[in-house]
């Protein structure tokens, strides 16, 4: 069965009109359920342990992870990460980096395993922004260089803005390749440049988009033969996403993740996805579109 990596403390107490939804992490474990795809005894569900400072230290600055955890992040860098602060919020966030990790554990044994969170990439090494703390991707990719895990990480950064944070943490580390396929003309409005950077036209389409990340993925996985292939499954490129603004529909992101998950298992990469960002007013249906990606894997995978 697919493996799952989930835990309950990602979704926590939350006011409910915020554009960030706290709920959809255990909403879209809840639709797993009711799918199937999360068995009932949940044996394929795997929960991460909470990381150290210290383990975090591999992608942050341990001066800005203190102030995190004590909440003396001064108020005008806080208010780019976009949340009110609270112990919870904190716990989610030192599970959900390990939760990408256990995620990579689980693609290096099965060829592919799905984080239920994760994507966090406007996290740079000594500040947050856009409702990352973070960076669970460049943690990810990090950990796995330094513990001798892989050789060479690929990250395959999908969402609709830019991963400026994972850009800018991996920024000196040649082994770990940053790609990002975003509409320019969005958030974040100063990039950082990353290994690969495509930044589609406003409003682009199915065929153009599915062309793009076709071409880029292929040439990479051909390119690089990394040992495994990190991606960011973000669904705010849907065509109704409120901070979105590109034309993808719910059909094309169901093509972009099938053919994503299978050119990296021709190649014979492993591949770990995490959700990446979705907003929308309405909660069960953002669970829904952020559970195609999980769809996608456990077809293939059975
Ligand atoms: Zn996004």
């Amino acid at each position: 069965m697919l493996p799952l990596v989930y835990h309950e403390n990602y979704s926590y107490p939350f006011p409910e009109d915020h554009r960030f939804v706290m709920s959809k992490f255990r909403r879209l474990y809840t639709v797993l359920k009711e799918s199937g795809i999360c068995s009932l005894n949940e044996h394929n569900i795997y929960t991460p342990q909470t990381a150290s400072i210290d383990e975090l230290s591999i992608a942050h600055d341990p001066s800005y992870l203190t102030s995190l955890v004590g909440n003396e992040v001064c108020p005008k860098a806080w208010r780019r990460v976009g949340l009110p602060w609270s112990k919870a919020l904190i716990e989610r966030t030192l599970s959900a980096p390990n939760g990408t990790m256990l995620t990579a554990k689980l693609a290096t044994q099965h060829g592919i395993a799905c984080h239920l969170a994760g994507g966090t990439h406007h996290a740079h090494k000594d500040y947050g922004s856009g409702f990352c703390i973070v960076n669970d991707l460049a943690y990810t990719a990090l950990s796995l260089l330094r513990q001798g895990q892989a050789k060479r990480v690929l990250i395959f950064d999908c969402d609709v803005h830019q991963g400026d944070g994972t850009a800018s943490i991996l920024s000196n580390e040649d082994d770990a390749y940053t790609c990002s396929i975003h509409c320019e003309k969005n958030f974040p409005f100063r990039k950082t440049e990353s290994d690969i950077d495509i930044g589609l036209p406003l409003y682009m389409e199915d065929d153009d988009y599915l062309e793009v990340v076709d071409n880029t993925l292929e040439r990479l996985l051909y390119q690089l033969s990394p040992d495994i292939v990190l991606y960011d499954a973000g669904v705010d490129v849907w065509e109704h996403d409120a901070l979105g603004k590109l034309n993808i529909s719910w059909k094309g992101i169901e093509q972009r993740d099938q053919l994503v998950l299978k050119k990296c298992l021709e190649h014979g990469v492993p591949v770990a996805t995490v959700i990446g960002g979705g907003y929308d007013k309405d909660h069960d249906r953002l669970a829904r579109r952020h559970a195609i990606v999980v769809e996608q894997a456990h077809k293939i995978v059975n």
